[in-house]
């Protein structure tokens, strides 16, 4: 299966908890004002990658605690992203999810779109909303602007609101 990416880091701290393996998803729908990735709108642009590429270099690395979706949009291109969710938490890692959607807007999303539903329930973290340029704080750790919340996933579907995880409500 194919994914269209705008790079890979395979060793980050920055993109979330702990060691992470980073895929920056090419292809954008959100155009926020002041984006640092434009080059990661085009969904034409980037290069092609096997799914199961990336699989490889997650278990070549013990020491990932897990990966991370980025963009661009993963959503975009949940299909080929939820299988590697998938496959990545088979492993035992986790996954976290950045989106320039709202948490209220995937879940809208998702109940039209099965792969959407997939890849919300298999992230573990969702780093949700657009990057607002008027609301950007460089202190805020793992995101941009002040509007972005860091949504632990699974307790945020079991009890119907959503659920800061613990690791974003530093700062
Ligand atoms: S969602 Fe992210 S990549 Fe897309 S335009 Fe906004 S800041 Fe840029």
């Amino acid at each position: 299966m194919l994914l269209r990416v705008a790079g890979i880091i395979k060793e980050s701290v920055v993109d979330g908890p702990g060691l992470r393996l980073v895929v920056f998803a090419q292809g954008c729908p959100h155009r926020c004002p002041g984006c640092h990735n434009p080059h990661t709108w085009d969904p034409a642009g980037g290069t092609s990658v096997e799914v199961e590429e990336v699989l490889a270099m997650v278990k070549k690395n013990p020491l990932l605690k897990g990966i991370t979706l980025s963009g661009g949009e993963p959503f975009a291109q949940a299909g080929a992203l939820a299988y590697l969710a998938r496959q990545v938490r088979a492993l035992g890692r986790d996954v976290t999810t950045y989106t320039g959607y709202t948490w209220e807007e995937l879940l809208e999303l998702a109940k039209r779109d099965g792969a959407v539903k997939e890849l919300l329930e298999l992230s573990d973290y969702i780093v949700d909303g657009p990057y607002i340029q008027e609301k950007r704080d460089p202190a805020l750790p793992f995101r941009g602007s002040s509007n972005q919340r860091i949504i632990d996933v699974p307790a945020s579907l079991a009890c119907g609101r959503v659920v800061i995880a613990s690791w974003g409500r530093i700062g």
